[in-house]
């Protein structure tokens, strides 16, 4: 019976790492193939952060769960600073062996160039039950999108999340340290800690020796893991729209809320006291053509001395664009994504409450449909938008928790 098990539990783990080793000619790299998982009913879960210098720098953040080790790319590296987001792209699951991996990796080969045992140590999910087994807590967590876990690492201590922020077949995270007694506000951990966990070693002598043995292996063109990580100004977040889904007929009131759909442009707006930077729907940066806006967001950031992402529509009118504001997706250290759309609508209210921001307001909501309806005629709008007033945001998806419905 425990032998059937384990079986099957190896043979799943190696369709897990069949990304890994696809990529890999494991007669040119050092890296661990990844061998069957051995049985380990009760044990701390490991973690390991790599420094990864390959075509872009970046850390590998891996947490053991089922036998392999979930990666994510975090191209600045985590912060101790709570308002700190730092981007974290999920990439293939690594064999457990890779966590005692530091070294090069030749030039040519996937993911070429210089690997750091930055730290390592256990995990545990913040948020399992009591009596439960803490896997099917991180399970839970990275399904539904917000794994909550604290690190007993050398360098990582405390708690931070995991939020995802995007599907697809590379789902975008956030990596963020939550408020505790390991949270330094201000403190760069990446800039303070230069050397292996293990070796203690720098990037520049780990190279230099790891160079000798690899010369001969030169050739081919660079590696491209985690290609095209964007490398984003302001904020270090990339957040996809929750896109509404088209409807013929209006849901009852009750649930819902209703709104004027303009027709505009969407606009996602990353916005810091230093700056506003605006997202179009098809992820073009529109901030210099609508620069009196995402300067009017700035101003706002640093009246209310925070950062935050807001959700709008950006309309032509005769005087200028205006931005209709209609949803709140990170306030300050708050991430409000899994917050019901009444929370997140009130919290865009206070923010916006006694300040006032010029080309930019707030989205209208309520009346009844059919005077909604009147006016969206008058004014030459496409119709209406209907919002469950429970619904989280749900990042690149489109959601029945908002429906469009066309006027005609
Ligand atoms: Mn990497």
């Amino acid at each position: 019976m425990a032998t059937g098990k384990r079986t099957e539990r190896s043979s799943d783990r190696a369709g897990a790492l069949g990304a890994y080793r696809k990529k890999r000619d494991f007669a040119r790299t050092r890296e661990p193939a990844g061998k069957p998982a051995r049985s380990r009913r009760t044990h701390l879960l490991q973690f390991v952060i790599q420094k990864h210098a390959a075509s872009h720098l970046h850390y590998d953040l891996r947490l053991e769960l089922d036998g392999v080790m979930r990666s994510w790319a975090v191209p600045k590296g985590p912060s101790l600073d709570p308002s700190m987001k730092r981007l974290a792209m999920q990439v293939e699951d690594h064999p457990i062996e890779y966590n005692t991996f530091e070294g090069t990796i030749p030039a040519g080969e996937y993911g070429g160039g210089t690997v750091m045992l930055w730290d390592r140590g256990t995990y545990r999910p913040d948020e399992a039950e009591s009596g439960e087994d803490p896997e099917r807590a991180v399970r839970r967590g990275l399904r539904d999108g917000k794994l909550s876990f604290t690190f007993e690492g050398e360098r990582m201590r405390g708690s931070f999340a995991l939020v995802r922020t995007d599907r697809g077949p590379k789902p975008k995270w956030l990596l963020i340290k939550h408020r505790d007694e390991h949270a330094r506000r201000g403190a760069d951990i990446t800039e303070e800690v230069q050397t292996s966990v293990t070796t203690g070693r720098t990037m520049e002598e780990i190279a230099a020796e790891s160079d000798r043995v690899w010369r001969s292996n030169r050739g081919g063109r660079a590696g491209g893991e985690e290609r095209g990580t964007p490398a984003r100004g302001a904020g270090d977040v990339v957040i996809a729209p929750m896109q509404p889904k088209p409807s013929r007929t209006l849901p009852d009131r009750g649930e819902w809320t209703y709104e004027l759909w303009r027709g505009g442009d969407r606009i996602l707006a990353y916005v810091t006291p230093d700056g506003a930077r605006l997202v179009d729907g098809r992820a073009r940066d529109v901030t210099k053509q609508h620069r009196a806006v995402a300067d009017e967001l700035a101003s706002l950031a640093r009246r209310a001395k925070r950062s935050f992402v807001l959700d709008g529509e950006l309309v032509a009118h005769d005087d200028g664009a205006v931005l209709h504001a209609s949803d709140l997706l990170l306030d300050d250290t708050d991430v409000l994504l899994d917050e019901p759309w009444e929370a997140r609508r009130a919290a865009l209210e206070k923010l916006f409450r006694r300040r006032r921001v010029k080309h930019v307001a707030l989205q209208q909501l309520g009346g009844a449909a059919d005077v909604l309806l009147r006016r969206a005629a008058r004014e030459s709008a496409p119709g209406l938008l209907a919002r469950r007033l429970d619904a989280p945001y749900e990042p690149g998806t489109r959601s029945a928790a908002v429906l469009r419905i066309a006027r005609h």
